[in-house]
């Protein structure tokens, strides 16, 4: 058989966005996905260097790689080893072809993922078709909620296809509701609400605290897994159900949710296979680690790579009109919100950003351990190149985030340990919150039966957060991961 040298090529543009997505039959997506895998796998087997190694010390005979049934004979990938592969793990083309996004990222460590120009045109036709369907066109009016994230390419080019309105980091509740109000001065009010979760969930708050609504056609809340009860608030101030995307900065967009609420996989750009702890695959229904391989991705590819989210293929069949197939909801990515002893709320993304200031994370992985309200134990594995001036600026934002009578305990380790599914957990509270109606929280008991000493359930006092956003903005204003 002929190892082919070309990457594969994907669907055009048209046929991914309008026919793809809801005409074609399941089992022709599947089977287009398996031949562009086969594809895709020759090409890097014989430009890319650490991939090369990695499967020729698994024993894996390429000539003979038919597609997607031989994917579990490839062995696993993660952030680790095509972080520690560095160029290695990255074709040949000319630096200037290719674009770099970066991520300090869930797991901690950094990594910076090359995507050519071409790759990067796929990437975002994955958030174009997840917008178009779910009912958004570009002359609808767009509002885009102050995040970092709108800053960078993927968010310019959601300003280039929408008609497109912001509400800066900085505004006020007054400020945010009049851009939705009156949408860029056109006396109309907006159709459509993008950006970081937590802040549409405090405005969608807000919103309901003043009696108000704003009904909207869409909510597409980022960055963040959309909680039970954020999920509440937003259908209740937009009157619209929050689409969800799920999405991982090395695979672009993954799986996101229809009109019906269920996640539809982008089977024709990234193959999703769930994983048992022993790397077994396993079947529709059962949950396991989410591993997944972008089909589109020749330059730096990620293949077979594991991400540290808990989810299962689903055996249920949607109704909506989407042929892609459905996995269920992220169980893992519960990036939870740290309480604080004065009430409010530590963003997760607050911590994964410790060290942006000091341009190069000293820290390979980390854990932050919240025992009880007083206390806090930051573990680490340190760079080669640690550098503790940075480390200690990082440590600093702590302390004055989280408050002088919360003490800060650090921890250095060798390794950081998983959870008992594989799933590495970066913040861990023993604190369960229980978060309470709209209408209660804002009454603001605030953390009584905490202080009592039980530990075991407290109020969100939104009002404080509120604040405490105003105050800090970076502890909201955090970038998808
Ligand atoms: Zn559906």
């Amino acid at each position: 058989m002929v190892i082919r040298t070309q990457p594969p090529r994907l669907p055009p543009l048209l046929d991914f966005l309008f026919y793809s997505a809801k005409r074609r039959a399941a089992e022709k997506i599947e089977r287009r996905s398996s031949d562009v895998l086969r594809q895709l796998v020759q090409f890097v087997g014989s430009e890319i260097p650490f991939y090369r190694e990695h499967w020729r010390s698994a024993g894996v005979n390429l000539a003979e790689f038919r597609g997607t049934p031989d994917l579990p004979s490839l062995p696993f990938t993660d952030k680790n080893l095509i972080v520690g592969a560095g160029a290695a793990a990255i074709g040949a083309t000319a630096q200037d072809e290719v674009v770099v996004m970066s991520t300090s990222g869930t797991s901690g460590r950094a990594i910076h993922v090359q995507r050519t120009r071409i790759e990067m045109r796929q990437m975002r036709r994955g958030l174009l078709r997840y917008l178009f369907c779910n009912g958004l066109r570009p002359w609808h009016r767009v509002v885009t909620f102050a995040s970092p994230w709108l800053h960078t390419r993927r968010g310019a080019f959601i300003q280039r296809f929408c008609k497109t309105s912001f509400i800066a980091a900085d505004a006020d509740f007054d400020a945010q509701i009049k851009t939705l109000q009156n949408y860029a001065g056109t006396g109309k009010p907006a159709e459509a609400l993008i950006g970081q979760t937590g802040g549409i969930y405090l405005l969608a708050r807000e919103l309901l605290r003043r009696g108000l609504t704003i009904p909207l056609r869409a909510v597409a809340p980022t960055g963040t897994t959309v909680m039970a009860e954020m999920r509440r608030a937003m259908r209740e101030a937009f009157q619209t159900d929050p689409i969800d995307l799920y999405g991982a900065i090395e695979l672009g967009p993954v799986a996101w949710q229809c009109r019906r609420g269920n996640y539809h996989v982008d089977i024709d750009r990234v193959i999703v296979e769930i994983v048992d702890d022993q790397g077994r695959p396993l079947p529709r229904g059962k949950f396991g680690q989410v591993v997944c391989t972008a089909l589109y991705a020749a330059h730096m590819p990620f293949i077979r790579y594991r991400l540290l989210d808990i989810s299962a293929l689903s055996t249920r069949r949607c109704d909506c009109g989407l042929t892609l197939p459905l996995m269920e909801p992220i169980q893992g990515r519960i990036n939870d919100f740290l309480p604080t002893l004065r009430g409010d709320l530590v963003s997760p993304h607050f911590f994964f950003h410790l060290f942006d200031a000091t341009g190069k994370s000293p820290v390979k992985e980390w854990r932050l351990i919240q025992p009880d309200l007083r206390n806090l134990v930051y573990e680490y594995v340190p760079e080669a190149d640690f550098d503790p001036g940075a480390f200690e600026l990082g440590m600093q934002r702590i302390r004055d985030r989280m408050g002088p009578e919360c003490a800060l305990r650090t921890q250095r380790v060798d390794a950081v340990p998983m959870g008992a599914t594989g799933k590495r957990t970066c913040i861990v509270s023993m604190l369960r919150p229980a978060i309470v109606s709209a209408s209660q929280s804002w009454v603001g008991e605030r953390l009584d039966s905490a202080l009592a000493g039980d530990g075991a359930t407290y109020h969100f006092n939104m009002d404080v957060y509120a604040n405490a956003v105003q105050a800090a903005p970076v502890a909201v204003a955090g970038v998808n991961q």
